[in-house]
């Protein structure tokens, strides 16, 4: 399979890195989304990456537009998508607005186009039927900030052509990606299948009194060798988020160190303003973390 054009479908925070990192690295892209004014944001959000390939990639002025002459932008999916390859779609993470969105696209898309989901938590099994083209479907899940956080999981369905498969994985290196691929489905992929339930451990022991934040980062630092521990990958993910998924477990299972945990996120740290390193100060103070301190290891 050789993939020439590409569409990118819904062009927000990630349809717009997704559709500029793809046109960087030569590709043609169209950037399908629902109207005039989006494709407006859409090409501002894409401008204001050009700071970041700057700073992050060393890229110049001159390489950067001639990825960005490489981009065209439609409201209209069936022009969107006349000549495509490659559908990517990275719409809202809303299983209905996904469904009613396959069930167009597969109707107005040439026969060879693939199509990939980026969702996050939405399994490609639950479109497979309505995008009509089950064995050409699977999911490409990019990490946010993909220029430098350059992970590409790729995630076959039970009905997933094997060849399929395989050419998405090249095309995920040819957009400079490290390509990791899933051979079974998995919901939360590889990443947040090990994420999510280490940063539970970590907030539970918070929780229970049986240590400090410090001292459980200082725990995995020293034990592991990684750079950082649980509490400092919160404050990167951002209390938020940490925030509404506690929330969300504490009230389906109505466990109390859960409502406690979720109390606790709300009290001491947003309604404080600290939601992570995005607002300077989290689980710490940025941006010089007493993490990074040369004396934390002692
Ligand atoms: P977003 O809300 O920033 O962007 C969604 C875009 O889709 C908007 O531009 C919107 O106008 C457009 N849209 C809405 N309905 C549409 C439709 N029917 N057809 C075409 N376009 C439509 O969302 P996002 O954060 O970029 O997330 C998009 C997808 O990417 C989700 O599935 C999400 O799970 C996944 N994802 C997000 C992140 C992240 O960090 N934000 C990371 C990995 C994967």
């Amino acid at each position: 399979m050789n993939f020439n054009n590409i569409t990118v479908a819904g062009s927000g925070v990630l349809g717009s890195q997704i559709a500029f990192q793809t046109a960087f690295k030569g590709f043609t892209v169209n950037v399908y989304d629902m109207n005039e004014e989006a494709l407006g944001k859409a090409k501002e959000r894409i401008s204001h990456l050009k700071a970041y390939y700057q700073k992050d990639l060393g890229v110049s002025d001159d390489q950067f537009d001639e990825g960005f002459k490489r981009l065209s932008f439609f409201s209209d999916l069936g022009e969107a998508v006349k000549e495509a390859d490659l559908v990517i779609e990275a719409i809202p993470e809303v299983a209905d607005i996904k469904t009613a969105f396959y069930q167009e696209l597969g109707k107005v898309a040439p026969e060879k186009t693939i199509f990939a989901t980026n969702s996050s938590t939405l399994l490609p099994s639950q479109f497979a039927e309505a995008t009509g083209r089950p064995s050409k479907f699977l999911a490409l899940h990019f990490a946010n900030e993909i220029w430098k956080n350059n992970t590409a999981e790729v995630m076959k369905h039970p009905g997933t052509d094997p060849a399929v498969f395989d050419s998405v994985i090249d095309f995920a290196k040819a957009i400079g990606m490290v390509a990791l691929p899933l051979q079974k489905e998995q919901p939360g992929y590889i990443l947040n299948s090990l994420l999510v339930p280490f940063l539970d451990a970590a907030e539970m022991l918070l929780i229970k009194e049986v240590a400090d934040v410090q001292t459980i980062d200082k725990t995995w630092m020293i034990a592991t060798g990684a750079p950082m521990g649980p509490f400092a990958i919160l404050d990167v993910v951002g209390i938020k988020t940490a925030y509404h998924i506690v929330k969300t477990k504490a009230e389906a299972t109505g466990q109390e160190e859960l409502t406690k945990l979720a109390d606790l996120l709300k009290t001491e740290y947003l309604d404080k303003g600290k939601l992570g390193r995005e607002t300077g100060e989290g689980f710490y103070k940025y941006p010089d973390p007493a993490f990074m301190d040369q004396d934390f290891l002692k």
